[in-house]
């Protein structure tokens, strides 16, 4: 196994570690995130070989010395390499244990033993107990000298905020894209707005599909994050200053988890929106993203034109931006609806 089998899979994540390698820019945490958990499991050890091999080249770990072959090494899982600790859930209760957490943490304070770097895995992060992650912070915040640690997660939105924000974020891509089947229905309106043109019902019959789904999501995110932070569990806690801090945190993670499933659905619109763009454009089909509804999407795009395809795929870049700096959600969304089906209205105030 090298870098090379990781480029396989994930070309770009495979880049982006050699180039830091390289370069020796290497940070001190890493947060993989995405669905592909044996990609990041393959370029953990990976990195871990790098960064300790006895002839390490540009392109990694030798693969053949005694750090690399420990390292390797399939059992116990993560290898052998006394300085390369791996974190796993365990298999009763699915959970990493603050112990767990403690051991890893120790050994990022030793000196290394055998290699030049000590490297921590943590293998599906987001399920770390609570206190478990806590006590971690610290060591996060502050990572010992000559020590790597690596955060593995399919979960990302599950991790304290503060975790999360502590390790340099690498985006491990599915295999293939996937469109969300929850988008459908606004795919749909925005497909019909698209054909009405100049029609404001079909642009309010959209921005109601839109809201539905939204506040649908918020509705379902807001218990999610409290069982996930296990709240209920600390309501005897007397310090009035952790419930503080404890409320905030669960605010934060509402609002990242809400603003991440408002971000997939305007990215589902945004390919749509390209979608009709290259048909408008006659371009090669096979770049249509929404394969399934490229029979519509070809009428649909010369009907639309050219320069409307073009000014709708701003919209939706423009609007998108605008969330980002928490304009009035419902107001940039009304807005943005109008414009595409080809009536003006005022620009959205910042709130
Ligand atoms: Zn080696």
């Amino acid at each position: 196994m090298s870098f090379k089998d990781l480029a396989k899979s994930q070309p770009a994540v495979a880049a982006v570690l050699q180039r830091s390698l390289e370069n020796e820019r290497l940070a001190h945490a890493y947060l993989f995130a995405g669905d592909a958990l044996e990609d990041m499991a393959l370029a953990a050890r990976e990195l871990a070989k790098a960064v300790n091999c006895e002839s390490a080249t540009k392109q990694g770990g030798c693969g053949q010395c005694a750090q690399c072959q420990k390292i390797e090494a399939t059992s116990p899982p993560g290898g052998q390499h006394p300085d390369v600790q791996w974190a796993f859930a365990e298999s009763k209760s699915r959970r990493i244990r603050i112990k767990q957490m403690r051991e890893l943490e120790r050994l990022l304070h030793q000196k290394p033993g055998m290699g030049r770097m000590k490297v921590g895995v943590v293998f599906e992060a987001d399920r770390l107990v609570p206190d478990a992650a806590n006590a971690f912070l610290k060591t996060l915040e502050e990572p010992p000298d000559r020590s790597l640690i690596l955060l593995l997660t399919a979960q990302p939105e599950q991790l304290l905020e503060t975790v999360q924000s502590r390790g340099q974020r690498i985006q491990f891509g599915a295999a293939e894209a996937k469109v969300n089947a929850a988008h459908t229905a606004v795919l749909d309106g925005l497909m019909t707005l698209l054909d009405e043109s100049g029609s404001v019902l079909a642009a309010y019959r959209l921005l109601g599909v839109v809201r539905g789904f939204l506040d649908a999501e918020r509705k379902r995110i807001e218990p999610e994050v409290e069982a996930r932070m296990q709240l209920d569990r600390y309501r005897e806690v007397e310090d009035e200053d952790w419930h503080v801090k404890m409320e905030e945190e669960r605010l934060a993670q509402v609002e990242a988890d809400y603003r991440r499933v408002r971000g997939g659905l305007m990215v589902s619109m945004e390919w749509l929106l390209r979608d009709v763009l290259v048909c408008a454009q006659e371009a090669d089909e096979k770049l249509v993203f929404h394969r399934d509804r490229r029979d519509a999407l070809a009428p649909l795009g010369r009907k639309v034109g050219l320069e409307r395809a073009m000014d709708n795929v701003a919209v939706i870049e423009e609007v998108q931006e605008q969330l980002d700096h928490n304009v009035n959600e419902s107001l940039a969304l009304e807005v943005a609806l109008l414009r595409m089906c080809g009536l003006s209205a005022p620009a959205p105030v910042v709130t």
